[in-house]
């Protein structure tokens, strides 16, 4: 009987498409601020075998948004992985994890501290964190790794100047295309924190799509600029994973 109503209660789910958010991946440092953040090498390798095993598709950002695009038809389960900040803990453990398994992800880069730490995080009192350097950032793309904007230097964009705003939208963008000799067509808004002004920069400085920190899954009414993730935390694994998967799914639902 219980398995009778398992077995139905999958069939009626929707099919979704989700994107992910990591931050940080390596051992969680107790003293840091956003120890939640960290998830363990392992427990990242799990995530994706776990999902592959639930029977999803490791996709791309771009490949959704090429998706979203033609307007009419999302793959069924397809998950897309992202990556905040560009953490070197994401160049050393996450990324051989998924070239591993055929798969690659999009990292945004904080441009201005590349090959330096997190100073946006340790200027309000968070642990410093090694972030990639340029030859990293140029050899996962190389690899086939997307590589987005995540600014010059993490600020909090609604507060800006109308030319903060633009140098910090498209002077990244520039910068990173001369680092890794392709387009940069993806942006990620620091903290999440958007308006209508800061959507319009991003739009004029030529990018294509920009993701979120909202919960949610990519329906065929998704905005380019505005994809939700879901946010993925050192603890969210296996059934955790999947109810938060679930969860984004009724989110978008309810807001509807
Ligand atoms: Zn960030």
């Amino acid at each position: 009987m219980w398995s009778l109503r398992k077995v139905h209660g999958e069939a009626k789910r929707p099919c979704s498409t989700v994107v992910l958010l990591y931050h940080r991946i390596g051992m969680p440092r107790l003293s840091s601020l956003v120890t939640g953040q960290y998830v363990l090498p392992r427990f990242f390798r799990a995530q994706l075998d776990y999902l592959v095993y639930r029977g999803w598709n490791s996709t791309t950002l771009s490949a959704v948004v090429e998706q979203l695009a033609k307007a009419h038809h999302l793959d069924c389960n397809n998950f897309a992985v992202t990556f905040d900040d560009a953490y070197l803990g994401v160049y050393d453990h996450a990324c051989p994890a998924l070239a591993d398994r055929g798969m690659t992800a999009t990292v945004f880069v904080v441009v201005d501290r590349i090959g330096g730490v997190n100073e946006w995080d340790s200027a309000v009192g968070d642990v410093r964190e090694p972030i990639m350097s340029e030859g990293q950032i140029k050899e996962i793309a190389e690899l086939g790794f997307e590589i987005g904007s995540h600014s010059l230097t993490h600020p909090h964009l609604v507060a800006l100047s109308d030319s903060d705003l633009r140098q910090e939208v498209s002077d990244s963008k520039k910068k990173l295309e001369d680092i890794i000799g392709k387009q940069v067509s993806a942006f990620s808004y620091p903290y999440g924190e958007y308006d209508r002004r800061v959507l319009d920069a991003v739009a004029e400085a030529g990018y294509e799509y920009a993701v979120v920190t909202k919960l949610g899954t990519v329906r065929n009414d998704t905005s380019p600029f505005e994809i939700p993730r879901v946010n993925i935390r050192w603890n969210t694994v296996g059934r955790l994973l999947m109810r938060k998967i679930r969860r984004a799914e009724r989110t978008r639902r309810i807001r509807k």
